[in-house]
């Protein structure tokens, strides 16, 4: 067996899913597990391989690219580049043979989609057409779902991020960036936390839940969030957990979940310091 030695023709700077995908051997061979070195390459930026589980990659070259991806949940979540990646290849996706399954419908060309009440369109680029200019991280959930998801429908088997198998590796990025700060929001000001997230929930107040209040919200048709909030009650400080479906592991991957969570909690906070509150 040989290893890639001789490939190195990364750019500096932050990698990329492709800037990943060039440096790998490209024959798909399989040793390291994955059906193809993309497969490989996305599980990599997503922080749930390590390159050097590809044994046909120089060990130095995999060792100076690890340097360069650092913390799968410090980087650039803004996902201009993950989307130019997304997009190149988009228009190899069926838009009108994927509608239906994945809750949505074609009009002049586009898939629209509903996500947290609002209408969506994607264009056979992938290109995003919204009123809304809340959510624009929604885009790389949103193209990943239609390119991939496998149209499971929910059943109301509600289970917390950390225990969706799938998404271990992305446990304590999605306490850090995602509960912490919703406990945090709730905390300092449990009324408007609810009035805020209100404005974006399809329902309030769902059975079943031990939690003071809940919130069912819909970013993705077939990919539902609920939203539990327990007050702050004499020494103890408001609690917020957050569940998803676990048709979610069918539907989307663990990457696109936490990047979910990440918008909703950002949104959330930049709402709530809108109106004037300060954690
Ligand atoms: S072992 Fe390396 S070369 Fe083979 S499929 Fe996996 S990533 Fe590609």
């Amino acid at each position: 067996m040989t290893t890639r030695a001789s490939k190195p023709a990364v750019p500096g700077g932050q990698l990329t899913t492709l800037d990943i995908l060039k440096s790998l051997d490209g024959s798909n061979c399989g040793e390291c597990g994955e059906r193809t070195c993309l497969a490989f390459a996305a599980l990599v930026f997503q922080g749930q391989r390590r390159l050097e589980q590809c044994p046909r990659l120089d060990a130095r070259l995999a060792a100076e690219l690890s340097g360069r991806l650092g913390d799968p949940g410090e980087r650039d979540w803004t996902g201009e580049t993950l989307l130019r990646e997304l997009r190149q290849r988009f228009g190899e996706v069926d838009l009108a043979a994927r509608a239906g399954l994945l809750g949505g419908w074609m009009r002049d060309g586009r898939l629209v989609l509903r996500c947290l009440g609002k209408l969506f369109e994607l264009d056979r680029q992938g290109g995003l057409h919204s009123d809304c200019h809340q959510n624009p991280w929604l885009h790389v959930p949103l193209l990943r779902y239609v390119r991939d998801s496998a149209g499971v429908p929910p059943r109301g088997d509600w289970v917390r991020f950390a225990e969706l198998g799938y998404a271990s590796n992305w446990v304590p990025y999605f306490s850090h960036r995602v509960l912490e700060p919703l406990a945090r929001l709730a905390g300092a000001d449990s009324e408007l936390f609810c009035d805020v997230l209100e404005l974006f929930a399809e329902q309030r107040g769902l059975a079943g839940f031990s939690h003071d209040e809940t919130f069912l919200l819909r970013p993705l048709p077939l990919v539902p969030v609920l939203v539990g909030l327990n007050r702050a009650e004499e020494e103890l400080p408001a609690e917020v957990s957050v569940y998803f479906e676990r048709s979610a592991e069918r539907n989307l991957d663990a990457e696109s979940l936490f990047r979910i969570g990440l918008g909703l909690a950002q949104m959330f906070g930049r709402i709530a310091a809108r109106h004037g509150l300060r954690e």
